[in-house]
């Protein structure tokens, strides 16, 4: 275990960068990032609007799911509060928002979800009776073979469509931000894992001030060099070299690669060939994601408006979801202008009525995947001892690429470079707000 303070760059300063930088910072240990857009990765598209702060993505947490984030959220003083999720489903028709099927909404005494509308009647006698085949085909999830896809599980437990396709395809999508094809290729466990505590109403919970807060906590005193793109790093010795794109070197003892995979061409091709190969294997996909204030991403009726809205084409081949920020964000006044964030929306916005837009690329899983991100898990545990450069990131998951993987992955990193924190799970504390 390393005790002299050592000298180390962070490349990426997202969820993954910003963990690691302080962790050891707490350490002891002197850390430069180096990052090439403009300001911090984790809350570069955050945004100030109508005296609050949108967070793009929103990004949300459930206490099980998330245990290290928001244990890491608790050490840094940041607290949590539980978001609603009642959700309402419509068809898209003629490139805009038609009829909406079903919405629900939760009674504040009733720890239950309601039918948020009578009129969205005709639904639910096809959703009880997918919801009661859902949980009983979820009772052995735990013990699903982690090999098993999606597509394959759907094969043995078929489900109504109205509920499978209409509602969980539309929920998973909103986790994963992938296409239907690409959903169905993911291994079927961990995305069942989190169906299954959605119906145990486990909750979804936002941190206070959002990843604006958490970012600004994690980087602390630590030296960002932002608009610093890292071009080369390579090994000389016991130093890690690394280049910039404006041809500056910097050398230090370790190197800590935070950025998405895709982004590795940065790596010396012969010191690190079998990182780079397996690191180019690990798929991405992208997607727009805009804040907005156009109602007509919404539901028709004002009535069934609700946090989440899912729009969908009749056949299901597309899928599109809007959140309404103002009851989620507790920053954004209730009663002010409606906003939203809207990911691949299948209906026009209008221009006007665009806060940002923002294309995101995000790491995806298939059976595949995983075993290329345990070989490089693998590849860093077995020469620890002489190992310089480190990876780490949301890609580096088991099933989930969040921003939970992120953080747990870096942990994994400083726990090689000697440095654990403390992290005393549950410690975080839930603080309500009324929407
Ligand atoms: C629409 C959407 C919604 C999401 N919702 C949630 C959610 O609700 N909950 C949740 O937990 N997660 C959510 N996520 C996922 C989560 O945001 C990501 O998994 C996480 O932020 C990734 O963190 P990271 O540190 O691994 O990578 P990144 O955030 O991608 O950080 C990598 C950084 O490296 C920098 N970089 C790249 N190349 C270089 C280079 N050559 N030199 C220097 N810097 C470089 C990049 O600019 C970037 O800042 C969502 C994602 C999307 C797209």
């Amino acid at each position: 275990m390393n005790t002299a303070p050592l000298n180390i760059a962070i490349i990426g300063s997202g969820m993954a960068g910003l963990t690691a930088a302080y962790v050891l910072g707490q350490h002891g240990h002197r850390v430069s990032i180096f990052e090439s857009q403009a300001k911090n990765g984790l809350a570069a598209h955050s945004t100030a609007f109508g005296g609050g702060m949108i967070d793009a993505p929103l990004r949300v947490m459930n206490p099980q799911l998330w245990s290290h984030t928001l244990a890491l959220a608790a050490h840094v003083g940041l607290n949590l509060y539980r978001v609603r999720t009642d959700m309402a489903c419509s068809w898209t028709q003629h490139g805009h928002i038609g009829a909406t099927w079903f919405s629900s909404r939760r009674h504040p005494r009733v720890n239950f979800p309601l039918l948020g509308n009578w009129r969205h009647m005709a639904a639910v006698p096809q959703l009880a009776w997918g919801i009661y085949q859902l949980k009983q085909a979820l009772t052995r999830v735990h013990e699903l073979d982690k090999d098993i896809s999606l597509h394959a599980w759907l094969q043995r437990h078929p489900m109504p469509s109205l509920l499978w396709q209409g509602c969980v395809v539309p929920v998973l999508l909103t986790v994963c931000t992938c296409d239907v094809a690409t959903l169905l290729q993911w291994p079927a466990r961990p995305l069942l894992c989190f169906v299954d505590l959605l119906l145990q109403d486990a909750g979804l919970y936002r941190l206070h001030g959002g990843t604006q807060a958490l970012a600004s906590a994690l980087q602390q005193d630590t030296l960002l060099y932002s608009h610093h793109a890292v071009t080369a790093v390579y090994q000389q010795a016991q130093q890690v070299w690394l280049r910039d794109a404006s041809e500056h070197s910097h050398c230090f003892d370790h190197v800590i690669v935070a950025t998405p995979t895709q982004a590795c061409g940065f790596l010396d091709n012969a010191q690190y060939a079998t990182e780079k190969r397996l690191m180019l294997q690990l798929p991405y996909s992208s997607g727009d994601l805009v804040s907005h204030t156009d109602t007509s991403a919404m539901p028709q009726h004002r009535r069934d408006w609700s946090p989440l809205h899912y729009s969908m084409s009749r056949d299901f081949q597309n899928h599109s979801f809007s959140v309404w920020l103002n009851p989620i964000e507790a920053s954004l006044d209730n009663d002010a202008t409606p906003v939203f964030q809207t990911w691949n929306s299948l209906t026009p916005l209008q221009d006007s009525a665009i806060v940002q837009h923002t294309r995101l690329n995000r790491s995806v899983c298939t059976v595949d995947s995983l075993r290329s991100v345990q070989a490089l898990q693998d590849l860093q545990a077995a020469s620890s001892n002489t190992r310089r450069l480190w990876l780490c990131g949301s890609w580096s998951c088991d099933g989930l690429p969040v921003l939970e993987s992120a953080v747990t992955s870096t942990l994994s990193v400083c726990a090689h470079l000697g440095a654990n924190l403390d992290l005393r799970l549950g410690s975080a504390q839930v603080v309500t707000v009324s929407p």
